[in-house]
């Protein structure tokens, strides 16, 4: 039977990549939640309401009812690549830029409740993994499996860092840390939907878990 599949945790864990690995195995729907607040994020940007991750929130709240976010499946990917407003904005989203200013626009309540309710419906069909800070605690409270997953900061920097580097991006290794950890600190300290472990969430600590072994670990919980 088809369940609701709920990863949570800190940034750069690797949420993404056992989600993905998981929907495909188990013919899941796959959604990044991270991306959709990151395509606000963007599309704030472009709108210069966002400088030095300052937000002209009043603007980006007054122009919420024009963004529309859909995602879309990319057959080379083997995965969904995230639509705002008709444009394939996947690449774009993962830049460095966004990725310094998207925790101050997902700490906006009305932005929040905008994706949340989005993501609900994303999930009234049973039979999908979701990754984000809040899914198993909002968005799916009742999800029948929900993992937490964490890592040392190091660590998660680090592997940021070779997957960056892959890209070509022009960056240090102390850059990512610093922002890995200031968004760990923004995610875990506001004050609506701060990223906490639900209850009853089981924690992975993937310090030094193979990509392939915290796939198996997850497995084997949902085939309990
Ligand atoms: O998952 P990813 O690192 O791409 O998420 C980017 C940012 O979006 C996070 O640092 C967090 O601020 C925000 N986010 C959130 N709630 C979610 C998913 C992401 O606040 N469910």
């Amino acid at each position: 039977k088809p369940i609701v599949i709920a990863i949570d945790g800190h940034s750069s864990t690797g949420k993404s990549t056992v989600a993905k690995k998981l929907a495909k195995e188990l013919q899941y729907k796959y959604v990044d939640t991270g991306a959709m607040y990151r395509a606000v994020t963007l599309f704030a940007m472009r709108n210069n309401w966002l400088q030095n991750a300052e937000v002209d929130e009043s603007k980006l709240v007054e122009n919420l009812p024009s963004i529309e976010i859909n995602f879309e499946y990319n057959p080379e990917a083997g995965t969904n690549d995230v639509i705002l407003n008709g444009e394939n904005v996947e690449n774009e989203i993962r830049a460095m830029e966004v990725s310094e200013n998207v925790s101050s626009v997902a700490k906006i309540d009305k932005v929040r409740e905008k994706l949340v309710q989005t993501q609900k419906q994303l999930g009234e069909e049973k039979g999908i993994v979701m990754d984000g800070r809040d899914i198993g605690t909002v968005v799916f409270p009742n999800a029948e499996l929900k993992i937490f997953m964490t890592a040392s900061a190091d660590i998660r920097a680090q592997r940021r860092y070779n997957e960056l580097k892959e890209k070509g991006e022009d960056i240090t290794f102390e850059e990512i840390l610093k922002n890995v950890k200031h968004r760990d600190h923004i995610d875990t300290n506001r004050e609506n939907s701060p990223l906490i472990q639900a209850e009853d969430a089981i924690k992975i600590d993937n310090s030094h878990l193979s990509q392939e072994e915290q796939f198996e670990t997850i497995m084997h919980l949902v085939r309990e």
